[in-house]
């Protein structure tokens, strides 16, 4: 038995330049399902349809080609039974016995349509296109506060389209939603009024509360007088600091550069690691 290629098929071929060995690979195909015409489905343009899980230049591309995929896949399905019968996807596109009428019209009906609007299926391009945003926002470097997801902010954001969701507007929408951000980390905090200041987060309100330290060393050999001074930090003065960030912190939502300052500077252990002996 010798298959043969519709017209629209070699064309497709002529056109895109598929790899050298396309139309026997085709020709085996249809031998292999027992068609003696091979179709593929083509995508308005006459290219044919592809599965959109190649490499695009742009997220969108693949999105839309993804969903025209499967909505093609669903309308042959409907028409001409189900997939490997008179129908069947591969990775070269949808192909089909072409002398069945039923797969053949229903290929015509996906060609004719896509050549008039690119989408087979608006919702379900709109539903898969809302998915790879919500991926977008919550696969950023930027991690987002407890209880708010990529959904929350993709619903804040005006106009977005996909691939093009930068950090800033997602740092945007969080402010706009009342977060803000440690001014060391990136880590967002809930404060519950608007103050002035540097909010910082539990672990880099430690951090700060590191007392600046000096020591002196005498360098060996040399004169007294010649000593240099090494600035350095000492321990975190957690026990000075944990009533302030489990109580008035904790309530306002975030901790401020300015109190833990302040706190450091007024306690017996800040005063006694700045100057070296008790308050
Ligand atoms: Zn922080």
């Amino acid at each position: 038995m010798s298959a043969t290629l519709t017209d629209e098929l070699l064309t497709a071929t002529g056109q895109h330049c598929h790899r050298y060995d396309f139309v026997t690979r085709m020709e085996a195909e249809a031998d292999a399902h027992g068609w003696a015409r091979i179709g593929m489905v083509t995508d308005g343009t006459g290219a044919l349809l592809e599965d959109g899980e190649g490499w695009h230049q742009h997220e969108t591309d693949a999105v839309r080609a993804q969903s025209n995929w499967q909505a093609a896949c669903r309308i042959m399905a409907d028409a001409a039974g189900e997939c490997g019968t008179l129908w069947d996807a591969t990775g070269d596109g949808l192909m089909y016995d072409a002398d069945s009428f039923l797969a053949s019209d229903a290929a015509r009906r996906i060609a004719d349509s896509l050549a008039g609007y690119p989408l087979l299926d608006e919702d379900d391009h709109s539903a898969r296109e809302w998915a790879a945003m919500v991926e977008e926002i919550e696969g950023s470097p930027l991690t987002l506060p407890d209880g708010v997801d990529g959904e929350d902010v993709l619903r804040e954001l005006s106009c977005p389209s996909l691939g093009e969701i930068t950090t800033t507007m997602v740092e945007d929408v969080l402010s706009g939603m009342g977060y803000v951000e440690c001014s060391d980390c990136s880590e967002w905090l809930t404060p519950v009024d608007a103050r002035s200041g540097e909010p910082l987060c539990r672990d880099c309100a430690l951090e700060e509360s590191r007392p600046a330290t000096t020591t002196t060393l005498p360098i060996p050999g040399a004169a007294p007088w010649r000593a240099y001074t090494v600035y350095g930090h000492g321990e975190p003065l957690t026990a000075v600091l944990t009533p302030y960030l489990d109580g008035y912190a904790t309530e306002q939502g975030a901790a401020y550069r300015e109190d833990v300052r302040a706190i450091v500077r007024g306690s017996r252990q800040g005063y006694r690691a700045v100057y070296g002996r008790a308050a």
